[in-house]
């Protein structure tokens, strides 16, 4: 049986594990063991593949296995990539990782590394070799997808080709556009992630400091019962003192549970704001089979899983049953939209990267 190294490097955490190519185990056993540590963010980039070496021998080590065992590696990091160097991550907090050449180092076998969104698309691959053409999507902190078409990722020239949440789906009245991290206005991600709908509430309750809403009895320091909570306005929470929702490490004060609980509460503020999400959803769904035709949207993330009702399933229900039509939001016939059934789908990826990377040689 050959062994593979699997990688997962995100903003927060990192997961490193083995798993193995045997297809009559079910996908999600073939992930033989893995640990996860802290992403801790420091000035020097350098320490992250140490690190994440570190770990792959103590994941070696618990499985009786030394570094000859390994056949291939599969790698997964949040961004734009070139040549084996993370470039410009927003969710590492900078512009320059190399990733491949340390590895390549160490262990000297091949190794694939792409995209998290193409890799989760990926392990859907491995999962459903049955459909060959299927956008996996994630729907948490950011939006982001992996477009795999006529049965293979594609993944464009800096493994960057499925950024969905940069669709400018949305829409706003001049100077109060929804803005995204990219730069750009109005992108799907600035409406409907964890990210987006906070910084839009945020703006909201800062231009009316004056307004009461549930969302920010969340922000407030000491924990509220449920029975005890009520709206408070801006003023009222930092007693009359002018304070900005915004800080400049990108930890907001306002989070998107906040106003996803706000809204369950029925506060006014959160059921605007899910309902422009849900009509950007659509618009984002819509244009995603517009543009690459898939049989299937399997969709995993925080914000999509945990809020299915008011997220995905709107769009499911507006979009009727697949191979129908729903010309409102698109031209093409309609996929399946179903979640993606693995809590572990970006580390299965990354054994379907590894897979692929040997299966080159
Ligand atoms: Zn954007």
């Amino acid at each position: 049986m050959a062994y593979y190294l699997v990688i997962d490097l995100g903003g927060s955490f990192f997961r490193v594990g083995i798993g193995t190519d045997n297809p009559i185990i079910p996908l999600e056993r073939r992930l033989v063991n893995w640990m996860k540590e802290n992403t801790t963010k420091r000035p020097d980039r350098l320490w992250i593949p140490g690190q994440i070496i570190d770990l792959v021998h103590l994941v070696l080590n618990r499985e009786s296995l030394s570094k000859e065992d390994i056949t291939a590696i599969g790698i997964a990091t949040p961004g734009p990539i070139q040549d084996g160097v993370i470039i410009g991550s927003p969710n590492l907090g900078c512009d320059y990782i190399p990733i491949v050449g340390p590895l390549m180092e160490e262990f000297n076998v091949p190794i694939l590394h792409d995209n998290d969104a193409n890799t989760a698309a990926n392990g859907m691959g491995l999962a459903r070799p049955d459909i060959r053409d299927q956008v996996t999507m994630c729907i948490s902190t950011g939006i982001g997808g992996g477009v795999y078409q006529d049965g293979g990722v594609r993944r464009g020239a800096n493994y960057s080709s499925g950024e969905i949440g940069h669709f400018q789906v949305g829409w706003g009245i001049r100077g109060q556009e929804a803005s995204c991290g990219c730069g750009a206005l109005n992108c799907w991600e600035a409406h409907s992630s964890g990210s987006g709908i906070a910084g839009k509430a945020a703006s909201f309750l800062m231009e009316y400091p004056s307004k009461r809403s549930y969302i920010l009895s969340y922000v407030s320091s000491s924990p509220v019962s449920v029975a005890e909570r009520s709206p408070l306005s801006l003023q009222e929470l930092f007693d009359g003192e002018s304070e900005s929702l915004f800080v400049p490490s990108g930890d907001n004060l306002i989070q998107g549970w906040m106003v996803y609980h706000a809204y369950h509460d029925g506060d006014p503020l959160a059921k605007r704001l899910v309902g422009e999400a849900i009509e950007v959803n659509k618009r984002g769904f819509g244009t995603i089979n517009n543009a690459y035709n898939p049989q299937a949207i399997f969709v995993y993330g925080g914000v999509a899983l945990g809020q299915w009702p008011i997220t995905v399933a709107p769009v499911i229900e507006e979009f009727g049953r697949p191979g129908g039509y729903c010309r409102k939001y698109t031209i093409n016939p309609v996929p399946k939209i179903e979640k993606v059934p693995f809590d572990q789908i970006v580390l299965l990826g990354a054994l379907a990267n590894a897979i692929e990377a040997a299966n080159r040689l």
